[in-house]
């Protein structure tokens, strides 16, 4: 199959791109670098099978050739860089989503969005379960992403009634892994660099506050099994090893051998109190469940923090 992956110099898109090539699929990559990089591609430059251009999917582009599948992961995914960038996350939820969407119809692909936990908002429901509508503030400084997301599913959803488009909408948690940027202001970047350079490790409020990480070659793998499936509604992927964050600043601190002292600054406004998968459905759907513990998905993401400071000394 021929791919257009959007998001393709992110975190998440650039593993996505390693398995669809594993798989023996093509990609065409689009990325404008708002907030991906160059540097996750370059291992795949000179590959036959890999092309990338650069893009802003929000203006008009055309993709020559034929086309099977459209994945969508183009959007800034910190609170620090969407907060950053208010406007462009709500376009690349809502105009980006629309030009992949009229792509995918164009061209007689089936299409792929990449939803978020945060469409459920603060929420009143735990477990997370798919049916749960959320608990969203519209017009809060988080609203930029979680509306601009819950816009996009629902214009997914359209396309797939209106046309009958084969779309497919996966809810991502929290997942982490080699290739996040260290300065994007997420907790594991964020913890990592801290502990790494023995700086205090600054957790936000009383640290009470619950996630639960999953390892991004579980994710990448839901993803895949997702984007073959004929399931038209959104389906949720994480691990649901839920934790506090005080909790997880000890397991960095632990996994890191570091000594750094844990300061406690402002919890963000309309920060989530407690996150956690319901992954039933992922489960029955898609035969999905993550394989990879904190533990063992933590020793290459501490590798990749240490061999950064390396190269940065
Ligand atoms: P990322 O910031 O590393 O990657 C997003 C990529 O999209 C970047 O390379 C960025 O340059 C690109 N992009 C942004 N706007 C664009 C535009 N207008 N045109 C072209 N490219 C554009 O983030 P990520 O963590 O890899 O997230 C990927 C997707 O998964 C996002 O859609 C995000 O909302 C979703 N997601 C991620 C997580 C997570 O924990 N990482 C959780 C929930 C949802
Ligand atoms: N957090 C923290 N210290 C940091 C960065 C984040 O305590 O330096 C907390 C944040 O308040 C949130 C959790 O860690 O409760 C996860 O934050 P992240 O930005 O990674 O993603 P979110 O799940 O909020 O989208």
């Amino acid at each position: 199959m021929r791919i257009v992956v959007a998001g393709a110099a992110g975190f998440i898109g650039s593993h996505l791109c390693d398995r669809l090539l594993d798989e023996g699929h093509t990609v065409a990559a689009l990325d404008n670098f708002l907030t991906g990089s160059a540097a996750n591609l370059k291992h795949l430059e000179g590959n036959p099978r890999f092309r990338f251009f650069e893009q802003d999917i929000t203006r008009p582009f055309p993709v020559d050739g034929a086309v099977d599948a459209v994945a969508h992961l183009a959007s800034p995914a910190s609170p620090k860089d969407y907060l950053e960038h208010p406007i462009e996350t709500l376009e690349v939820g809502s105009v980006g989503t629309r030009n992949l969407l009229e792509l995918a119809l164009h061209k007689g692909a089936r299409f792929l969005l990449t939803s978020t936990s945060e469409c459920y908002g603060d929420p009143d429901v735990h477990p997370q379960v798919e049916t749960y509508w959320g608990h969203v503030n519209p017009v809060g400084p988080r609203s930029c992403y979680d509306e601009s997301k819950r816009f996009a599913e629902a214009l997914t959803m359209a396309y797939h009634r209106k046309h009958g488009l084969r779309t497919n909408i996966a809810r991502i948690f929290n997942t982490y892994g080699p290739r996040m940027k260290l300065d994007d202001g997420r907790v594991v970047p964020a913890f990592l660099d801290q502990a790494l350079r023995g700086a205090p490790m600054t957790v936000f409020g009383t640290g009470a506050q619950t996630r639960s990480f999953c390892y991004v070659s579980d994710l990448v793998d839901g993803l895949y099994r997702l984007m073959q499936s004929d399931e038209r509604y959104p389906v949720n992927l994480g691990n649901p090893a839920e934790l506090t964050i005080l909790q997880f600043a000890e397991r960095i601190r632990c996994h890191t051998g570091s000594h750094s002292e844990i300061v406690f600054e402002v919890l963000p406004e309309d920060d989530p109190k407690r996150r956690c998968p319901d992954i039933s459905k992922a489960h029955r759907v898609l035969g999905w469940q993550p394989r990879v513990s904190l533990d063992e998905g933590l020793a290459p993401t501490v590798e990749y923090f240490r061999s950064l400071a390396a190269t940065a000394a």
